[in-house]
């Protein structure tokens, strides 16, 4: 195929009039008219935009391929670009030439130029990102995706790979998943632990990213994190991509600061970056999207701690479905109403109650909180969760105790300890709680390219 292909975002904002290029793409629409013209709408996803192509009847192929051109069909075009006289375009394509690709059945095509329901589109994994919402979706990801290596790596983080199969079983953060090698070839008996142990795909690479933390200083991971959930919400996902930071002499306060200029960051960021998907998502899925962000990315996060968060709860003027009460966890009807109305923006809510928390978040001096946090936000709830990590050999050995964790099977962990410990703190950005914030998408199964949840894994 030629390789002096035009990308259409190029074509419609660098290239100038009057150049002759060549672009690939599917078409979305055409319309012809009886002059003996036709309009194609060309997109070939480097942008949200479409190219128009005008074909006229003196192409070769005009009756025979271009009048019957219909949605899903891949197709190349070269010719001129010219300032179009069409409202809401710079440029059109005058085509010389216009190609079919590859056909497709315009009557099956599952993407038709109407508004499908995200449910619907769900089914159609494989075709969604050709529509504009997951087209938006994916460009936005993935620039995200890009920004959490930038902001690290500008602040001195070294990026580690955390494993993905993991024998740490009982971190409290989720339901496992538990590995097993498929020895179907070798019949029933064959059965046997792959690596002598039970192994879990990972809940949380923070373990291991405390190791290197241990020894490195400033440390992220950022992968697929696995969690058997079996709660089918719009927030959950068995699958999902945590950015995990670790840093060895740093506190919780500290902690809270790196996940405040963090998600400024990448709010900001993606503003300024993805300016034409953001306008979309803020036409089409909610219009305050641009300026919640905004608001976000320049007011300072309020700071609250965990008991005074219950206390203001309960003084709240409001019928809860789950009363607060000091000593369980926040709800999402609670964390949305501190971010939504008691704060009006980002909260985090700091030194939650120890037994709702996992063993190795530091006990506080009053023994009955950690030096846990969770920043909310508004709309979704928990964006963030990380904490201080104990740091105190025998404290740990206790908490884990009281967890019914071994500690001898932790005694790596435990070495931290032994060994030059240090105060360490880190925390876990859910990526996709992050892209739901940033597009407004209400399910966070449209922000990821292939959901996994509960009895679906079709793709
Ligand atoms: P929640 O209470 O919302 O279920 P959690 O407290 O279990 O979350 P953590 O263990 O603190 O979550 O994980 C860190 C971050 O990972 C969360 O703040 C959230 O952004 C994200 N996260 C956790 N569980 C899921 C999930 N099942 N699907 C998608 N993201 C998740
Ligand atoms: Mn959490």
């Amino acid at each position: 195929m030629t390789p002096e292909r035009t990308v259409i975002r190029d074509a419609l904002t660098d290239v100038p009039a009057g150049t002759v290029v060549t672009v690939a793409g599917w078409v979305r629409t055409v319309r012809t008219s009886k002059g003996g013209f036709s309009f194609v709408q060309v997109n070939d996803g480097s942008c949200l935009a479409n190219l128009q192509v005008v074909a006229d009847k003196e192409l070769p192929n005009y009756d025979s391929e271009v009048v019957h051109l219909t949605a899903g069909t891949s197709v190349t075009a070269t010719g001129k670009l010219v300032e179009s006289p069409a409202k809401g375009q710079s440029v059109e394509l005058h085509a010389e030439d216009l190609a079919v690709v590859g056909p497709a059945d315009g009557e099956a095509y599952p993407i038709q130029p109407k508004r499908h329901s995200f449910e619907f589109l769900r089914s159609q994994a494989h075709l969604r990102p050709r529509t504009n919402t997951f087209g938006a979706v994916a460009r936005v990801r993935s620039e995200v995706s890009g920004m959490i290596h930038e902001f690290f790596r500008s602040r001195g983080f070294v990026q580690v790979h955390t494993p993905i199969i993991t024998a740490s079983d009982c971190e409290g953060a989720g339901a496992l998943f538990r590995l097993a090698a498929d020895n179907r070839e070798e019949g029933e008996d064959a059965e046997r632990e792959f690596f002598g142990r039970p192994t879990y795909l990972t809940v949380s690479g923070q373990l291991e990213a405390e190791t290197y933390a241990c020894a490195l200083g400033k440390v992220y991971t950022f992968g697929p994190t696995f969690r058997a959930e079996n709660s089918n919400t719009p927030r959950h996902l068995a699958e999902f991509w945590m950015v995990e930071p670790e840093m060895a002499f740093c506190d919780l306060a500290g902690d809270a600061d790196l996940a405040e200029d963090f998600l400024k960051f990448i709010f900001a960021g993606v503003l300024e970056r993805c300016r034409e998907d953001m306008e979309f998502f803020n036409t089409r899925i909610d219009k305050t999207l641009i300026e919640t962000l905004t608001h976000v990315a320049e007011t300072p996060f309020f700071r609250v701690g965990y008991t005074e968060a219950v206390e203001i709860l309960s003084a709240a003027d409001r019928k809860w479905e789950y009363p607060p009460r000091w000593g369980a966890d926040l709800q999402t009807e609670h964390e949305r109403y501190l971010t939504e109305e008691k704060f009006s923006g980002p909260v985090v809510v700091t030194d939650y109650p120890a037994e709702i928390k996992p063993f190795y978040m530091r006990i506080n001096d009053d023994k009955r909180t950690v030096a846990a946090m969770d920043v909310l936000v508004p709309r979704i709830g928990e964006i963030i969760g990380g904490s201080q990590r104990e740091e105190r050999p025998e404290v740990l050995t206790e908490r884990m105790s009281q967890a019914g964790l071994n500690p001898d099977e932790y005694w790596w962990y435990l070495d931290l300890r032994r060994y030059g410990t240090v105060p360490h703190a880190g925390f876990g950005l859910g990526l996709e709680r992050c892209l739901q914030f940033i597009t407004g998408l209400g399910n966070i199964r449209d922000v990821i390219p292939f959901p996994r949840t509960p009895r679906s894994a079709e793709f």
